[in-house]
C-alpha cells in the first residue's frame, strides 16, 4: 500500500466508509472515480479557502456530489439538509460509545487510577 492509499483507508474510516454529508455508502476501490458506484473524493470539512488544513481531523470521506455541492456552502450547511450535524462516527468510535453508556466508565476510571500511580513512582525517584 503506498502512503496515499493509507491515508484514504484512514480518512475512509474515519466515518465506517460512509459519506460524512449523505451517509451514503460509499466504496473505498472507487476514490475519484467519478460515475461509479459508490465513488467518493476527501473533503476539506473547514475548506481550505477558509484556512482548513490538510490535517486528518479536518478530512472527511464524501460522495463525490456532495464534495462537489461543498464548493457552495460549509459541510455544516450541506449536513443540515440531510439533518444530521456531524460526521457518522467510526466503527471504532461507535463501538467506544457503547461501551462508555454500560459498564466501562468504572474500569477507564480503574486504569486512569493505576496510570496516575505509575506516574507518581515515576517522579519521586530521584535523578543521579
Ligand atoms: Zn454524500
Amino acid at each position: 500500500m503506498d502512503d496515499d492509499k493509507k491515508r484514504r483507508r484512514v480518512i475512509y474510516d474515519r466515518s465506517n466508509g460512509y459519506c460524512h454529508i449523505c451517509r451514503k455508502k460509499v466504496a473505498f476501490t472507487n476514490y475519484g472515480k467519478a460515475g461509479e458506484r459508490g465513488s467518493w473524493e476527501i473533503d476539506h470539512s473547514n475548506p481550505r479557502a477558509n484556512g482548513g488544513t490538510d490535517r486528518l481531523n479536518n478530512l472527511y470521506p464524501a460522495c463525490i456530489s456532495c464534495n462537489r455541492s461543498t464548493q457552495h456552502g460549509s459541510t455544516r450547511t450541506e449536513r443540515d439538509r440531510y439533518g444530521h450535524t456531524k460526521a457518522p462516527y467510526s466503527r471504532e468510535r461507535a463501538n467506544e460509545f457503547t461501551e462508555n453508556n454500560t459498564w466501562a466508565g468504572a474500569v477507564a476510571g480503574a486504569s486512569t487510577g493505576a496510570m496516575v500511580g505509575g506516574a507518581c513512582l515515576g517522579s519521586n525517584t530521584k535523578p543521579s
